[in-house]
């Protein structure tokens, strides 16, 4: 499947400019010939490495340290900037009206993201919104302190509240101005941003969905709340999360029907941020990665089924 996705997109590409009608039948027919015949499109088949969910959950959260190292912030694209650590995935969206946080980390981080975000030249206190991506501590746990810091408005997603009332740092209650729901948009200046609840990984998971120019074009960025599975999580028979795959498997499909050039992520590894950085300036922005945003759904679809048959097994031979 990841074959001929790849294959879709290099079409994509080679067929950019072209008129729709064309690339969709060359599609079809590719689609087609791929249902025939493994092996089609066999020039862009890359086997998908076998990684299980440790190997992911280590990819995302990285060596000692990088959780809390300031990694260099810089624009990705349009009005789209870096503002996270090594490890955690934080994102600046300006306005003339005022920005978006999205992400504010743990609340030890938030004192690194307000200095990425006064190093390029912004002001934290411009900061209007501040959404996250999943409620769990490295992601979300900040929010108190950053609208301390800017004053600004937190929005929740409604999945996310349950969790985000335990999210405590030093006591503090966790701050909600407003709560949406799953396609609900929120805009600021004349920017729009839409919550697509991606469930499975938390039930609150949301992936940001936003469209930036550059070069006169328009492209579609996603920031992936995240489709893995921990290493603790209980996939097969789970008494407290009894829809848990279901969560993921329609959460596979709803950002495969998404139209993404650029891919981001809440842990920058799940867009290989440190590969494509040093490529900045270098021609053609390195965050336009169609085939890394399905690698990502594919490597994580991979490794939670390949967990879930491990826990199946395991209890067929305890029963
Ligand atoms: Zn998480």
């Amino acid at each position: 499947m990841f074959a001929l996705k790849k294959c879709v997109a290099i079409l994509d590409r080679l067929n950019m400019g072209k008129s729709m009608a064309i690339t969709q039948k060359i599609k079809f027919f590719l689609i087609s010939l791929s249902m025939a015949f493994s092996g089609v499109c066999a020039f862009a088949q890359e086997p998908l490495p076998r990684l299980l969910p440790d190997d992911l959950f280590r990819r995302n959260i990285g060596s000692e340290g990088q959780l809390d190292t300031q990694f260099p912030p810089h624009k990705i694209i349009d009005n789209i900037y870096y503002v996270g650590t090594e490890s955690l995935g934080s994102f600046l969206i300006t306005t003339d009206q005022g920005h978006i946080l999205v992400n504010s980390d743990f609340e030890r981080t938030v004192p690194t993201i307000k200095d990425s975000v006064e190093q390029l030249g912004f002001a934290f206190e411009d900061i209007e919104i501040i959404i996250g991506s999943h409620e769990h501590g490295d992601h979300m746990e900040g929010d108190a302190l950053a609208k301390e810091l800017s004053g600004a408005q937190v929005i929740a997603v409604a999945e996310q509240v349950p969790g985000l009332a335990h999210m405590r740092p030093g006591g503090k209650p966790h701050p909600i101005d407003q709560v949406i729901i799953d396609g609900e948009q929120i805009s600021l200046g004349n920017e729009v941003l839409t919550a697509h609840l991606t469930p499975g990984h938390s039930n609150g998971c949301t992936s940001w969905e936003l469209t930036v120019s550059e070069g006169g074009r328009d492209y579609q960025v996603v920031i992936i709340c995240s489709v893995g599975v921990n290493p603790y999580y209980q996939l097969w028979n789970n008494p407290e999360r009894p829809n848990i795959v279901a969560l993921y498997e329609s959460s596979y499909a709803k950002l495969r029907g998404l139209d993404v050039d650029i891919p981001l992520g809440s842990h920058p590894s799940m867009y290989k941020l440190a590969e494509k950085y040093p490529l900045i300036g270098q021609g053609k922005n390195p965050f336009i990665d169609p085939e890394g945003y399905f690698y990502e759904i594919d490597i994580n679809e991979q490794a939670m089924r390949l967990r879930l048959e491990e826990q199946r097994l395991a209890a067929k031979q305890a029963q």
